[in-house]
């Protein structure tokens, strides 16, 4: 029978902590948490203590459960505050089943299992270590307490076996769920950043780009808004990773990120599309003023001082490409081949220059002779 309403008790405990880590993926209590997320965590575990009490397990004539085990997670990961906010909490559950002697043992018992487990997790030990004395002591309390309250001490071995074997598998089920689902979100956020960032440059990888920039011309073209597209290619790149190594490159390409980001408006998108290529989107953007942002990020390349790690400082020059929807480009999409065709032009002519795609004017003029001819 104790079985059964072992195995419902780990049941409504593991899916309990299942949907709490779940809802509070994007912050997860801990010491440094906002006192109302803390009230909250602690509120969330005297509610799952008070459920759990409900199903406590008969235990010859004694029931026994495992509502001192929220504490301990809340008390663990959040301190006090949500530690003595579940323990008020199992406090007033208690006393609303009944107040007698029995519930007066039951409120010493939970305080002094509050007190001790909040001074061990403040120790230096090991997580497991903590984790162990914090079941360890809660044990011994219950057993100090329950010997008290037994009539018939004789039932007490079997009792006591049964309660710490319960409550040591409890808890140590309780603390490897959390850390086992923590680890994994945490591992998923890791890769949903790793999946969309470029990981020398923390700016938006290509796929990300690719994503931005379809959510972007569809913007553009329902709303009928302008915006630009930047090509940018450092010139002669090769040279600075055959004098300098690799890894030298790599410094360049990162710092380049930054001059990117800081001369481009805040809202503008700035991706590393590949190598040393790099592109910038701009939303809700002239071609006059394009074409100024470009000649700007133009001059701040080049008279930005790369540092080495050697200390050895030297100058890069980039190559831009612009087109522009709806000044130069008539369907947002053909921006990238634009911006491609522009920036071809530009490392043809001189390099260390911003080219502009054919303005549509001119295209539909030339189209205009072609046809007229
Ligand atoms: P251009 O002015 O015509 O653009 O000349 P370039 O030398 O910059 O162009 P090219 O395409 O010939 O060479 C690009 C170089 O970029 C080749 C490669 O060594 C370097 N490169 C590409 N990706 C990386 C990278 O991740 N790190 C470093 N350090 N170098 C890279
Ligand atoms: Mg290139
Ligand atoms: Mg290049």
């Amino acid at each position: 029978m104790i079985i059964k309403e072992l195995i419902s008790n780990l049941g409504i405990l593991i899916t309990s902590i299942f949907l709490y880590t779940q809802l509070t993926r994007k912050s997860a209590v801990n010491l440094q948490s906002s006192l109302k997320r803390k009230l909250a965590a602690g509120a969330l575990a005297g509610l799952l203590s008070n459920v759990l009490m409900q199903y406590s397990m008969s235990f010859g004539s004694t029931i026994i459960d495992l509502r001192h085990i929220p504490i301990l997670l809340v008390a663990y990961y959040g301190g006090p505050i949500p530690a003595f906010t579940a323990m008020l909490l199992v406090i007033g559950g208690r006393f609303l089943i009944g107040f007698n002697i029995s519930s007066i043992f039951a409120l010493l018992l939970i305080v002094s299992i509050t007190l001790s487990v909040l001074l061990i997790f403040r120790s230096t030990w090991k997580r497991r270590t903590k984790i162990f004395w914090a079941l360890t002591v809660s044990n011994i309390i219950f057993t100090v307490i329950i010997t008290f309250l037994l009539n018939d001490l004789r039932s007490l071995p079997a009792l006591i076996s049964v309660y710490w074997s319960i409550s040591y598998a409890a808890g140590f089920a309780a603390f490897s769920t959390v850390d086992y689902l923590r680890k994994n979100q945490a591992l998923m956020e890791r890769f949903k950043a790793e999946a969309t960032t470029d990981g020398l440059t923390g700016l938006h990888n290509v796929r990300k780009f690719d994503q931005v920039f379809n959510d972007l011309c569809l913007k553009a073209e329902t709303k009928q808004e302008r915006m630009a597209l930047l090509f940018i290619d450092i010139d002669h790149f090769k040279q600075v990773n055959d004098t300098y190594g690799h890894n030298e490159g790599d410094l360049v390409l990162s710092e380049l990120s930054q001059v990117l980001k800081r001369t481009v408006r805040s809202f503008d998108i700035v991706s590393r599309n590949g190598g040393e290529e790099f592109t910038v989107i701009l939303p809700d953007c002239s071609l006059s003023k394009a074409k100024n942002i470009s000649e700007r990020i133009r001059q701040e390349v080049e008279k930005n001082t790369f540092i080495l790690s050697s200390n050895e400082k030297i100058n890069v020059t980039v190559s831009v490409g612009l087109a522009s929807y709806r000044e130069t480009t008539s369907e947002p999409k053909k921006l990238l081949q634009d911006a491609d065709q522009a920036l071809y032009k530009a490392k043809r002519t001189g390099r260390n220059k911003v080219c502009t795609a054919d303005s549509l004017l001119r295209a539909e003029s030339v189209i205009h002779r072609h046809i007229s001819k």
